[in-house]
């Protein structure tokens, strides 16, 4: 039996996605092997890494001056990644609403001159704070956010004003959750595993003119955006089957109506959570309402021992990973595209029954 799964990441994958997978595991349409024994360089799998771009491209409408690369190293390595090809100056402003913010922030301090322009932790992260007029560094090389916050549940609604430096992303936890203008972007990135496939991908859509050889020294080859966009992702071996089923994904994405209707259909679907958490009597949501996110929602009742009870009842009824963040305590519920409306329905009716219950 197939359980709700509200991790925040690796997280609930489509059903139909699974199956597929299942059916092609030990032939892979006719070749006699699974995607996981197959060369990289065989034709095969090449038409498999061709079609997942294509059909990324698709979905996000991605400029042709953009490269898209898939990467492994998770979202972490990245933090690192950019400031190694992207600090010529090396200077970075940095927004840090959250602790994957913060990690990147601290990384890129190893490289060069990270500034820390805008910071939310004074309210436990619990806002996006107003980026229409930041002091960006005249030199900066680019401008660093996380969009969505996973541990959070905070979203950028809009786009930092840069003033004209490029602006970098991390959209792990928001990934093709909604429609996007990738020209706003210099480069974005994300770990697949909370809204795309299997961990161990990071696809990262990059600005051409961002793609240069002119890197800090003792960048490590792999390190490099210009060896893997010269070898279109083939320079080693790729996290091979994770982007086959990312393949699968952004093929079930389409399905669904592309982003449009993704944004909609997860509108609706936060909308049953968040609506309940501000009528509710126990529960309440602990961010603030207009920087909500649309795929991480965190909440609590005030007390640490209900949580606890409430956790534990509902992993017993079938809704699962609801434990928050160990720097947030209380629960988080994380309703990603995959995530079907029934999951989140269910979970309120359960939550309501939870608070007439420990009135
Ligand atoms: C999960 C997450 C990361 C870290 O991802 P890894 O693949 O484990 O390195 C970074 N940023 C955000 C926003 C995340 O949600």
């Amino acid at each position: 039996m197939r359980v709700y799964n509200f991790s925040a990441g690796p997280a609930v994958l489509p059903e139909e996605v699974l199956k597929e997978a299942a059916d092609e595991m030990l032939d892979y349409q006719g070749s006699g092997m699974s995607v996981m024994e197959m060369s990289h360089r065989s034709k095969t799998y090449d038409k498999i890494i061709k079609d997942a771009e294509a059909d990324l491209r698709d979905l996000m409408n991605i400029p042709d001056n953009y490269k898209v690369l898939f990467l492994q190293g998770g979202a972490s390595s990245q933090f690192a990644m950019i400031p190694m090809n992207l600090m010529k100056n090396k200077v970075a402003d940095y927004i840090v609403t959250g602790q994957w913010a913060k990690k990147a922030y601290q990384e890129a301090s190893i490289y060069g001159k990270a500034n820390k322009i805008a910071s939310s932790e004074d309210a436990t992260f619990s806002y996006i704070p107003d980026c229409s007029d930041l002091p960006i560094s005249e030199d900066a090389d680019y401008v660093y956010i996380c969009e969505n916050n996973t541990i959070y549940g905070t979203k950028f609604k809009t786009l930092p004003n840069t003033k004209g430096k490029p602006l970098v992303a991390d959209v792990s936890s928001c990934f093709l959750s909604e429609p996007v203008d990738v020209t706003k972007y210099g480069l974005i990135y994300g770990g697949v595993q909370k809204n795309i496939g299997p961990a161990g991908v990071v696809i990262v859509i990059i600005r051409e003119d961002l793609i240069t050889e002119d890197v800090l020294p003792g960048t490590p080859t792999m390190f490099k955006y210009k060896i893997h966009a010269d070898n279109e992702s083939l320079y080693n071996t790729p996290p091979a089957y994770g982007i086959y089923i990312c393949g699968k994904v952004f093929k079930w994405l389409k399905k669904q109506g592309g982003l449009a209707a993704m944004k909609e259909y997860n509108e609706k679907k936060a909308a049953v959570l968040y609506d309940f958490l501000d009528e509710s009597s126990l529960f309440k949501g602990t961010v603030r309402k207009e920087d909500r996110s649309l795929m991480n929602v965190p909440f609590v009742t005030g007390n640490e021992e209900l949580d606890a009870k409430f956790v534990k009842e509902a992993a017993a009824a079938g809704f699962v990973n609801l434990k928050g963040h160990r720097s947030v305590g209380g629960m988080r519920a994380s309703i990603y595209n995959a995530m079907p409306i029934e999951g989140v329905e269910k979970l309120v009716a359960f939550m309501k029954e939870f608070e007439k219950n420990n009135a």
